[in-house]
């Protein structure tokens, strides 16, 4: 049965401040859970899903982490991974709930989010499409612009499904690309909110 004891695998865990969207540069708890199904070429967190790494992940309860995260005294916690969404989530996010933390989840959307999370912010990926419902859930959409189409590709498949912003970060390793950089800019000009230009800040201060 699940609960305040259930094992996590835990890639890394760390504390840190929110280098992207719209809480971005709080401090932040992240939770960098194992495993990815998706493989993303340009993943830049492969790590947790690489088999040579698994050795190395920690098993840690929903209580552990919770501890861990409250002694830090973030202003919110970050359940990433991987894929954190592969991780029936009910038992951590209530045992950070317990604690009186936020709790938020980075997710690609294509599996059901099991566990009561405060910000859902889904970044879609073309290898395992999001849920219609995860759509719907996310408070804000993180779209990596990997090639010069890349932002038209994802503004069709977005479609009607809402979120207050839809942020448009280079692929981190085109992030100096002048024709990414170029396309982001234009396509922000052209159609306004709810895009956003984006840039992952923590990279730039190198830190976690
Ligand atoms: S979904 Fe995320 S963690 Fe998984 S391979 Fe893609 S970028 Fe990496």
């Amino acid at each position: 049965m699940l609960g305040a004891k259930t094992v996590f695998p835990v890639f890394e865990f760390f504390h840190s401040f929110q280098g992207e969207g719209e809480y971005l540069g709080r401090s932040a708890f992240f939770i960098r859970l194992f495993g990815c199904p998706i493989r993303c070429p340009w993943c830049d967190s492969a790590g947790t899903w690489q088999s040579d790494a698994a050795a190395e992940v920690k098993r840690l309860s929903a209580d552990e982490l919770a501890d861990m995260a409250a002694a830090a005294k973030p202003d919110c916690v970050v359940i990433t991974g991987g894929e954190p969404t592969i991780h029936d989530l009910t038992p951590l996010c209530d045992a950070l709930h317990a604690k009186g933390l936020r709790v938020h989840l980075e997710t690609c959307g294509a599996f059901p989010i099991r566990g009561d999370v405060d910000w859902v912010t889904l970044s879609p990926k073309r290898q395992k499409l999001p849920l219609v419902e995860n759509w719907a859930r996310a408070r804000e959409i993180k779209i990596i612009v990997d090639t010069p189409d890349a932002i038209a590709e994802w503004a069709e498949k977005i479609g009607e499904h809402a979120a207050s912003s839809i942020w448009l970060h280079p692929e981190w390793s085109r992030a100096e690309d002048p024709e990414i950089l170029g396309k982001i800019a234009e396509w922000i000009c052209a159609h306004g909110a709810p895009y956003r230009a984006g840039w992952q800040l923590h990279k730039l201060f190198r830190v976690r």
